[in-house]
């Protein structure tokens, strides 16, 4: 009926096709490549271009002289013009990062998750410190584009619900994505957090590095991120992921897993639990009272430190960890012949180099593996924050891919 409905958002998608095509551009580009490359009429790309400038999200940084004709004006992107900001939601840990247009962290904080408190609070307590990361920094309100929030799933994504993550207790139905809006003003993006750290990877990555990847999650939660033929894999409800019930010790008596069985690579991987053997080994201090996400942290660090001295039981210890995720990961890698795994998570760090020296072995001489190729075992690139600036890397991706993820915006 209203013709003139549409151009808006026409509007927006050139606007973003243009946009992407000079972020990707470290030199720049001038107005004739643009119309070139997005096949974009002449008058276009400079309507759009005047709307960038306007807005401050690109500068003209001089002329080229190169080819035939008249020098050029080179557009590039102004990095500070705008930022998003993540958030990583788990049930140890929470991250914050503010990134710039590039993906570059300018800013970023960290809070233990409130234990023994409603859902309310703990949204209260995310938005106080996004509102605190913002005065920090001094960035203008009106240039942050977003917040993208990563969280355990099984998530509603349509609906920006948490449906019942296993280890976030009492938080069923939460309207997390709504609820994170109504505190901030902000527009909110809600990602399963394995998802997240994938897409982090992809914009951190660059070339063949890209294309098939698994990326091992490890929270207090564990699961696995895909990216299969340069797409991240998110499934039929935006769920894909869910790797901690593959039972890699079946034997086993002891804790049972959520799911009512034994010898789920979930459970016998979990930090809290690796520091709990470790303690009862007599590897680290005892851990007495509630194990909250810094004292699991520092109990992993004694763990490996005290596998580093030649200590037997906490050698013994990491050895049987990393066959257990070896195991897991041979289930990943047969079904999906990736032939890179990258690590990565809150907890990782910690034990990431003395399960990397383990991994290979445990890996190639696994009888279960059936592809023989050369599998690349990598540490992710922003350490523990992977996953928040996963979470701000989808709301850059909103500002910049002319895709419909805009659908999980909640404004
Ligand atoms: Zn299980």
């Amino acid at each position: 009926m209203q013709r003139g409905t549409n151009l808006p958002a026409l509007g927006g998608y050139n606007r973003a096709v243009v946009l992407d095509l000079i972020r990707r551009a470290p030199d720049g580009l001038s107005r004739v490549e643009l119309a070139g490359q997005t096949g974009l009429s002449a008058q276009t790309v400079s309507n759009v271009a005047k709307r960038l400038l306007a807005d401050g999200v690109v500068l003209e940084a001089g002329k080229t002289s190169s080819g035939p004709g008249k020098p050029r004006t080179i557009l590039q992107l102004e990095a500070r013009a705008r930022v998003a900001i993540g958030v990583h939601l788990d049930p140890g840990v929470i991250s914050f990062v503010m990134l710039d247009l590039e993906g570059r962290v300018i800013a970023h904080s960290r809070s233990l998750t409130p234990s023994a408190t409603s859902p309310a609070a703990a949204i209260d307590a995310i938005a106080s410190s996004i509102e605190a990361l913002i005065d920090e920094t001094g960035v203008d309100r009106e240039h942050v584009l977003g917040v993208g929030i990563a969280a355990p799933g099984p998530i509603d994504a349509a609906r920006g619900i948490l449906i019942d993550p296993p280890l976030l207790v009492g938080w069923e139905l939460v309207e997390l994505r709504d609820a994170l809006l109504e505190a901030t003003g902000l527009p909110v993006l809600l990602e399963k957090d394995v998802t997240a750290a994938a897409v982090a990877e992809l914009w951190l990555r660059s070339g063949e590095q890209r294309d098939n990847f698994a990326f091992f999650y490890y929270g207090t939660g564990f699961g696995i991120g895909l990216v299969l033929g340069h797409e991240v894999v998110r499934g039929s409800s935006h769920n894909a992921g869910d790797a901690g019930h593959i039972i890699v010790d079946p034997r086993l008596g002891g804790d049972r897993c959520s799911c009512g069985r034994t010898g789920c690579v979930g459970v016998l991987i979990a930090p809290a639990q690796l520091v709990q053997e470790a303690a009862l080994a007599g590897v680290v201090e005892t851990a007495a009272g509630e194990l909250d996400a810094e004292r699991v942290l520092r109990g992993l660090e004694a763990l490996v430190a005290a596998g580093e001295r030649g200590n037997p039981a906490a050698s013994e210890l990491l050895d049987r960890t990393a066959a257990r995720i070896a195991d897991a990961l041979v289930t990943v890698v047969n079904l999906l012949d990736v032939d890179r795994i990258v690590f990565g998570g809150p907890f990782w760090q910690p034990l990431g180099q003395a399960l990397l020296r383990r991994l290979p072995e445990g890996l190639a001489g696994n009888p279960a593996l059936v592809q023989r190729h050369e599998i690349v075992l990598a540490e992710s690139g922003a350490e523990r924050d992977i996953t928040a600036v996963g979470a701000a890397c989808l709301v850059l991706d909103n500002t910049f891919s002319p895709r419909p993820s805009a659908l999980l915006l909640s404004r």
